[in-house]
């Protein structure tokens, strides 16, 4: 494999683990036959994409480019593209390669890739160059027509950035435990991934209780599609739910007691993590014993899922709730994501970067 000729592009790094980020120029390989390039015009702000920039998941090489909720519009193909032309609007998530001949990959669940071979879109391995993949904080980028999504015609571009990461690591575990009409589905945090969660469960057509500890967060959940919202402190609230539900999804990335939340799961109820908490959660026994519920997990989406959510999104008309934002001002975004001061996910206008 010989090395493609690369260019350069304006980008925001990091260049060490200590804030703040700030403007570079970045290398990237030009269209190999089998390439899309894309002009990024929006991209979403992940909190991922935070702890990569701090290292704080201890892997991050610098300088480092964050940014995996891409949108923007094709620039260039190479030769080999059948999929996407110039000025497709297209989308780029969390993935930019995987092995694609072990059987998740064969299945499209590229995300579990059995080769762990799942390429991030940043911090991952830039096979034609063998550097660090560098991700969306940048003008523009270079992808696999593979791993490159066509974004629905309908939908505002930059609302819809936050589906890539945020949207998908919610539509997928409702696919997979087939959330619908019926059931009474929980969702466990309001924030960038509880949002979307709210909206898709609605979409789904569950009864859809939000939990939050903030009261202030009650009027906002039920605007975004919550039939009912429950104070989690509240014990007594709590209470009046106990053993009524067919699915929770807990999108929680601090401690938190999910034993609280186990005891109102119904006989063979289903409670799944997407938030990542850094130490272990504690999981009593006997709330799992006592009606054969279970307790899971599940990681964003692989590429047919993302493009079928993209899809269900533009059909419904559903988007994310964001704040737009300039790229300079991503130091300020991110101490603002760690106080949680932001409905529901930050959006940079990449026009801003030029
Ligand atoms: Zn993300
Ligand atoms: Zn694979």
């Amino acid at each position: 494999m010989s090395k493609p000729v690369c260019y350069s592009t304006k980008a925001f790094s990091a260049a060490s683990a200590s804030p703040p980020l700030g403007a570079t120029t970045i290398e990237r390989r030009e269209p190999t036959p089998t390439d899309v390039k894309i002009e990024i015009l929006y991209r979403g702000v992940c909190h991922s994409d935070l702890h990569f920039a701090r290292n704080e998941w201890h892997f991050t090489q610098y300088p480092a480019v964050p940014g995996h909720e891409i949108v923007g519009r094709v620039t260039a193909v190479g030769s080999g593209v059948k999929k996407f032309k110039v000025g497709d609007k297209v989308g780029v998530g969390c993935l930019v390669d995987s092995c694609r001949t072990c059987p998740s990959c064969q299945q499209g669940l590229e995300q579990f890739c059995d080769l762990g071979m799942a390429g991030g879109t940043y911090g991952g391995t830039e096979k034609w160059l063998g550097t660090p993949t560098l991700g969306g904080y940048s003008q523009s980028i270079v992808v696999t027509e593979d791993f490159v999504l066509r974004m629905p015609a309908n939908l505002d571009l930059a609302a819809a950035a936050p589906l890539l990461c945020a949207g998908i690591t919610t539509y997928s575990p409702m696919r997979h435990w087939k959330v619908g009409p019926g059931q009474k589905v929980g969702i466990v945090g309001l924030g960038g991934l509880g949002h979307m969660a709210v909206k898709f469960a609605k979409a789904f057509g569950a009864h859809v209780v939000l939990f939050t500890t903030s009261p202030g967060k009650v009027a906002d959940g039920k605007r975004l599609g919550a039939d009912e919202v429950v104070i989690s402190k509240d014990e007594k609230q709590m209470a009046a739910h106990a053993g009524s539900f067919d699915f929770i999804i807990d999108a929680v990335s601090a401690a938190h007691d999910i034993n609280a939340y186990m005891n109102l799961l119904k006989r063979d109820g289903n409670l799944t993590l997407v938030g990542a908490p850094e130490l272990p959660l504690p999981v009593a026994a006997f709330p799992l014993l006592m009606r054969r519920r279970s307790l899971s997990g599940s990681l964003i989406g692989g590429l047919p899922e993302t493009q079928e959510m993209l899809d269900f999104c533009g059909k419904h008309n559903i988007t994310c709730d964001i704040e737009m934002i300039k790229m300079d001002e991503i130091n300020t975004a991110y101490e603002r994501m760690l106080k949680s001061d932001v409905k529901y996910r930050f959006v940079i206008d990449m026009a801003t970067l030029a």
